[in-house]
């Protein structure tokens, strides 16, 4: 059975954590990847225990660990005043009781642990400035359509993996009615060296080595340290316009000050001083429509089911499909049609539930008012440890759970 290649479709996160979970169970594997060069896209990324779990057992995590930073604790504070509202304990807390470190990290660091990954490994072929165009269900798999530097070609593999994100052509071969839709909000993001006045700014305000999250009436920032330590990551989330698909438009300053109105003077003195800002608009996918296609296609990561970032998820999501998806491939490798629905149907009410924890953070951190009081009281009674048990389900988790 492994004589055919698993085919992948995408080299983000998903499609290159994919190709080496399939890789260590003995398949191999030939990524296409659209672009050309794998640029330096995205910015900071929140890597729960989940997460750092399975890429730990993948052989990534030494290669990513110099790169990230281990916070101490995620804080929640309010942006108006800098109060503090919650403290969840991380650091080596986290690593005793969820078993796996907590990390930041930029998405380009883990994209290039991910690649060192691949390049040792011989069963994985990668080709960049190649794109899936079609694939069609055959008796011994997939046939594949790729265009490569313009010349169109055929391929037969085992299984097509899209993991081409969230504007996924694959898709279109698995549900074609799953479109991604605009979520309303938009997140602002830049990168800040710590040695600048903004990075100054942030540690005088106790932002460096941990995760904060300041939260005010219908926005929230989100601030941490990446570059093993050399920069803060900060985004800022708002309301906001649909920009063309895609990941980044410019920014205007103007417009995330007038959503930002009534925060404290330091976090308003940071827009102006950081930057370069960029403004990504956020797109999600029903994670109700359909994965997978007659034995022959899987849809993993942001292509099945992009979700918004509120509970830091999109990427572990993506990790935990891959891992999981070569694991019932391997134990079932003669019957795909089986492994595939067995696979869909396992990860379809956790990638759910992890959605509707993002819809309640989106709520709670954006809240105004009685709703903003409620919440602050709710956050009173809670103790760390208390904060830290509800995330148990989530950083808890263990492949085959
Ligand atoms: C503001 C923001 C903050 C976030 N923070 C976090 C966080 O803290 N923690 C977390 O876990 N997640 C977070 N996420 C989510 C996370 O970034 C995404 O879920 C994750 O990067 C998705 O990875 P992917 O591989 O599925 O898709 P992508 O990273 O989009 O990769 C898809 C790849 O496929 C390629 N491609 C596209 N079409 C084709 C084709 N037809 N053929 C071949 N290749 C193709 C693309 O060029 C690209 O390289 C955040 C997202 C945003 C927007």
């Amino acid at each position: 059975m492994t004589q055919k290649d698993i085919i992948v479709a995408g080299a983000g996160i998903a499609g290159l954590t994919a190709a080496i979970a399939f890789a260590a169970r003995g398949f191999s594997c030939s990524i296409f990847e659209r672009s050309e060069k794998l640029e330096e896209v995205g910015a900071g990324l929140q890597l729960s225990p989940n997460a750092t779990r399975l890429l730990d057992r993948l052989g990534v995590l030494d290669l990513l660990r110099p790169h990230a930073v281990q916070p101490e604790a995620v804080l929640l504070r309010k942006a108006g005043t800098l109060g503090r509202l919650a403290r969840v304990p991380l650091g080596e807390n986290a690593e005793r009781r969820w078993s796996a470190p907590y990390l930041v990290i930029h998405r380009a660091d883990l994209q290039s642990a991910l690649l060192e990954k691949v390049a040792r490994e011989p069963n994985i072929r990668l080709t960049t400035g190649a794109e899936i165009r079609a694939a069609t269900p055959i008796e011994t798999g997939v046939q594949v359509s790729i265009d490569v530097g313009g010349a169109s070609r055929t391929l037969d593999g085992l299984l097509l993996i899209g993991a081409d994100g969230v504007w996924s052509k694959t898709r279109a071969l698995v549900a074609p009615s799953a479109k991604s839709r605009f979520a309303g909000e938009v997140a602002w993001r830049t990168t800040i060296a710590s040695d600048s006045p903004g990075g100054r700014m942030l540690c005088e305000i106790g932002a460096n080595a941990v995760v904060t999250a300041f939260l005010h009436p219908g926005a929230h920032l989100i601030v941490y340290p990446v570059r093993a330590g050399t920069a803060f990551n900060l985004v800022a989330f708002t309301p906001g316009e649909r920009i063309a698909d895609g990941w980044s438009g410019n920014a205007d300053i103007a417009i995330l000050l007038k959503a930002l109105r009534g925060v404290a003077a330091e976090l308003n003195q940071l827009v102006p001083a950081a930057g370069p800002w960029t403004v990504w608009p956020i797109h999600t996918i029903d994670p109700a429509s359909q994965w997978t296609r007659d034995g022959a296609v899987a849809l993993i990561g942001d292509a099945a089911h992009a979700m918004t970032p509120f509970a830091a998820q999109g990427a572990a999501m993506a990790i935990e499909d891959s891992v999981t998806l070569a694991a019932l491939v391997a134990e079932t490798p003669a019957n795909m049609a089986a492994a595939l629905a067995q696979w869909e149907a396992k990860r379809r009410p956790r990638v759910q539930r992890v959605a509707r924890r993002g819809a309640l953070n989106r709520f709670a951190w954006h809240a105004g008012g009685p709703a903003a009081l409620a919440r602050d009281l709710f956050l009173k009674t809670r103790s760390p440890e208390g904060l830290a048990a509800d995330m148990d389900w989530l950083y808890g988790w263990q492949p085959g759970a």
